[in-house]
């Protein structure tokens, strides 16, 4: 069920989702330059992969699973939320980095 907002309200928060999507597409312009890194953008690909991983262990703790089985974040009536269904989809993902660096790791499978 949708909130019935304001325009003026729905326009900042349209604003701030697009602000959020500027520093993620930014961060994966990185990545998908094709001109060959120079030592700075090597720098600064090593720092934006521990921020990534942050905003990504916000998210995970944010949704923990309450004493009633849900989520304590959104509320949803059953933990794993959708929240934590989209983050363990990328994650699990084998067409995924993160699945080979996990596999590459001795003992962690
Ligand atoms: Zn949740």
């Amino acid at each position: 069920m949708a909130i019935d907002i304001s325009p003026a309200l729905a326009h900042a928060f349209a604003l701030l989702r697009n602000d959020l999507y500027t520093y993620l597409d930014v961060t994966e312009a990185l990545a998908t330059d094709n001109a060959v890194w120079r030592p700075e953008d090597v720098r600064s690909a090593r720092r934006v992969i521990g921020d990534l991983v942050e905003v990504i262990r916000s998210v995970v703790a944010q949704h923990c699973e309450d004493a009633a089985g849900g989520c304590r974040f959104c509320h949803s009536m059953y933990w794993p939320c959708s929240t934590i269904e989209a983050v363990y989809r990328v994650l699990r993902d084998p067409d995924r980095e993160f699945v080979r660096l996990v596999q590459s790791e001795p003992g962690s499978w």
